[in-house]
């Protein structure tokens, strides 16, 4: 596998690949052409401004769950920008409905509250909850029982029946699924939702909003959901939007750290890492183990890399290596780009994670490094 070169960059850090986004925005640009599906990128995965202008060209607008996103989102110009969050504030809307096109209420109790508030240019939904469960895990189980995520739908056709909301609503948004490699379970709940709700209510809707969750990066995965889109908006009429966020980001990113230190303890080799399962938490969060970016040999050298936290089970795993690795060593993940510098945190003091963009050949350039003032005001204290 062909990385950039390691010993150029400052670990801890964060490193995209350019040429990466931009063909995932590639694939969207194909699946737009292809399909008619608007598609959108949900900002919170890796909300970097110089991600967002890059992946702009090749998209419809972007996504996003809070207002300051919603700022952050529009400083690239895009076309169109949908909101969707349980959190919307009575005294942000009128500001939100200034910045984007799109709002998607998560309850009936906030659209009769707010719905007013967001100003006549501003496209409204409702986000429902199709109820169809397709994860075993409920910490990331939208459809999980008495979920907060979206207005069960078997709540919606009593909603339907008030003439104030059916005057106001244009569309409807869903987000069930957490990193999906398959469409099948959005080919299932669309059909779910076509026989619960039925055609008089789709047919006389603007837009549906078929959420994130899916994991992608091939065009015959591109072509599976193309069929779902044409399928929606020949049946239906909806304008149809896509919003995916991890399958853009996650693997243009990796994550680079160095050994510190290394001892055995009870007969495992330990390296301590310059970085700790803080800067990507999903690691701890989820269990999960890191992708290595380097092929492990069948029977390499084994060693438990950890991270520098204080947590005991600051872990990342047990990886093998071609030989004993140095002191001062790269370790490179792969996949890493997606809810990882966003959740990354500075607990026990240590640095966040430097950010750098690669150009997928020779080219590598820093884009943001941390410092000991940008600590001390985050903790009120004057960094001089
Ligand atoms: C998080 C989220 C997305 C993006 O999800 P990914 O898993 O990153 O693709 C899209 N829409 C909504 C409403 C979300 O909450």
């Amino acid at each position: 596998m062909h990385i950039f070169d390691t010993s150029a960059v400052t670990t801890p850090a964060f490193v995209f690949n350019q040429s990466r986004l931009l063909a995932m925005g590639r694939l969207l640009a194909q699946l737009r052409a292809s399909s008619g599906c608007k598609a959108l990128y949900s900002i919170k995965a890796l909300p970097l401004l110089p991600v967002l202008e890059l992946l702009a060209p090749y998209l419809d607008g972007f996504s996003v769950s809070s207002l300051f996103e919603a700022r952050l989102a529009a400083l690239t110009g895009a076309a169109s920008l949908h909101i969707t969050t349980p959190g919307l504030r009575r005294e942000e809307m009128a500001e939100l409905g200034g910045l984007c096109d799109h709002i998607n209420f998560n309850s009936l109790e906030q659209f009769q509250h707010l719905a007013g508030l967001a100003g006549p240019d501003t496209s409204l939904g409702l986000r429902i909850n199709p109820g169809l469960s397709f994860l075993d895990d409920d910490r990331y189980n939208p459809c999980r029982s008495h979920s907060r995520l979206g207005v069960p739908m078997a709540q919606f056709p009593e909603a339907w029946r008030q003439t104030d909301v059916r005057a106001k609503l244009s569309g409807l948004h869903f987000h069930t699924l957490f990193s999906s490699a398959s469409f099948a379970p959005l080919a299932a709940t669309v059909e779910h939702i076509g026989r619960t709700l039925g055609d008089a209510v789709l047919t006389s809707l603007d837009w549906i909003n078929l959420g994130g969750g899916y994991l992608f990066d091939s065009v015959e995965q591109m072509d599976e959901l193309g069929c779902i889109v044409r399928n929606i908006r020949t049946r239906w009429g909806l304008e149809v939007f896509f919003e995916p966020g991890k399958a853009v980001a996650g693997v243009a990113g990796y994550w680079v750290g160095s050994i510190l230190d290394m001892f055995v303890r009870d007969g495992k080799t330990i390296a301590v890492l310059d970085t700790t399962v803080n800067h990507h938490p999903e690691i701890f969060e989820y269990q999960k183990r890191p992708e290595p970016a380097w092929q492990e040999p069948d029977n390499g050298f084994p060693v438990l890399l950890t991270g520098c936290s204080c947590l005991a089970g600051d872990i990342l795993g047990e990886f093998r290596f071609a030989s004993r690795p140095c002191l001062g060593q790269r370790v490179v993940f792969r996949n890493a780009g997606a809810y990882s510098l966003i959740k990354a945190n500075r607990f026990n003091g240590y640095n966040l994670p430097s950010v750098y963009l690669w150009d997928g050949a020779e080219d590598i350039r820093q884009l943001k490094s941390y410092a000991w003032e940008d600590y001390a005001r985050q903790w009120q204290a004057d960094p001089c």
